[in-house]
């Protein structure tokens, strides 16, 4: 019996593709094969797979007049429609359906457009379909991109209320060293809050956008909201059921989860940094109230400048005294709203405590 009733694995580029980028199907099969064992389990699963890009590169070899982002479109529509063919007949030989979920940052920057895909991914599971996400790379070109998808399978692990999130890349873990030395050893447990920094490497991984920073990074975030993480190698026998069915000591990066778990909203503020609208600059007092108390919301009396314009209910950055960042919140009002009631006093919560996240 497994401790998860659901969880979102996310697949990396160089687990799914080989050296010359073409699909390794014979590793997707057994993904599959051990994502269908966990399905017959009871275990819900919400697969991020990367991997579009690198397919529809090997696909399309003659594209070298190609600016960039032509070229990242043109591999992503090619190569996304390629890798869900794949999922889908090997999902179809054990009688499991799955669908195919495109999104963008932008897309979830709303409240209301984050429900609408948390419910189609709901409904998905309900009815026993394994959504796989991607990206919509064919859109997603400019700034308001995903760093990469290890970012997008933490928003969707908080957007699910998953249980656990397995990353699968292509070494078994975060080491101590540099990967391909002898003397490095995988990092096997990582406390909440602890700080990795010293031993990440910055060289990213070769056919997709990640690395072990952003790993690492969203790796912390999602475990301070109460959820585990593990850093695996995908290209490793059994993996999955090894991780999540059976009691052997698998060698990964757990990262243990903050024993409170964090609400649903304020999970997807914390994971909507990106997509912030503008931000609110607070006088000295409010800055203390609100970090001290960690309970305490925004009044327009603590407000002395507002930035950018959004509408109610988008996310802002929160800004203290000194220019620093130090969280992010849904506003209650319009930008022209804050405006005019800034440095008011005895107005209502520009953003409450229950909606905003503080680093
Ligand atoms: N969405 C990209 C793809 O499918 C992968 C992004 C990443 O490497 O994380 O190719």
């Amino acid at each position: 019996m497994s401790k998860y009733r659901r969880i979102v694995v996310k697949v990396g580029s160089n687990v799914l593709t080989r050296a010359d980028g073409t699909l390794d199907t014979t590793r997707m099969s057994a993904l599959v094969d051990q994502i269908a064992r966990l399905h017959s389990e009871g275990i819900e699963v919400v697969l991020v797979s990367s991997g579009a890009v690198a397919t529809g590169r090997s696909l399309m070899p003659q594209t070298n007049h190609l600016d960039s982002v032509s070229a990242r479109q043109l591999f992503s529509a090619v190569g996304q429609v390629r890798l869900i063919n794949r999922y889908y007949d090997l999902f179809g030989e054990w009688g499991i359906v799955c669908g195919q979920v495109l999104t963008t940052k932008e897309s979830l920057s709303t409240r209301q457009d984050f429900l609408n895909q948390r419910n189609c991914m709901e409904v998905m599971l309900s009815n026993g379909v394994i959504p796989i996400v991607n990206e919509n790379d064919t859109i997603s070109v400019t700034e308001l991109m995903f760093t990469d998808n290890d970012e997008l399978s933490g928003l969707v692990c908080a957007m699910m209320g998953a249980d656990a999130l397995i990353i699968l890349s292509n070494i078994d873990g975060i080491y101590d060293g540099a990967p391909s030395s002898p003397t490095s050893t995988v990092i096997r447990r990582v406390a909440c809050g602890e700080s990795l920094e010293q031993y990440i490497q910055t060289d990213r991984s070769s056919r997709g956008r990640g690395g072990m920073g952003t790993k690492s990074r969203i790796s912390q975030k999602v475990a301070a909201e109460g959820v585990e993480v593990v850093i695996a190698n995908g290209t490793r026998d059994n993996i999955l059921t090894d991780l999540v069915l059976s009691a052997e000591d698998v060698v990964c990066t757990r990262f243990e989860p903050a024993p409170k778990t964090t609400s649903g909203v304020k999970k997807w503020i914390a994971h909507s940094e990106g997509f912030a609208k503008g931000a609110l600059h607070l006088n000295e007092g409010a800055c203390r109230a609100i970090v001290e108390s960690r309970a305490a919301s925004i009044l327009p009396i603590g407000v002395v400048e507002v930035e950018g314009n959004f509408e109610r209910d988008d996310i802002v950055r929160i800004i203290d005294h000194n220019g620093v960042q130090i969280g992010v919140g849904r506003v209650t009002a319009d930008s022209d709203k804050v405006r005019s009631v800034m440095g008011v006093r005895g107005e209502k919560p520009l953003v409450h405590y229950d909606y905003m996240f503080l680093d």
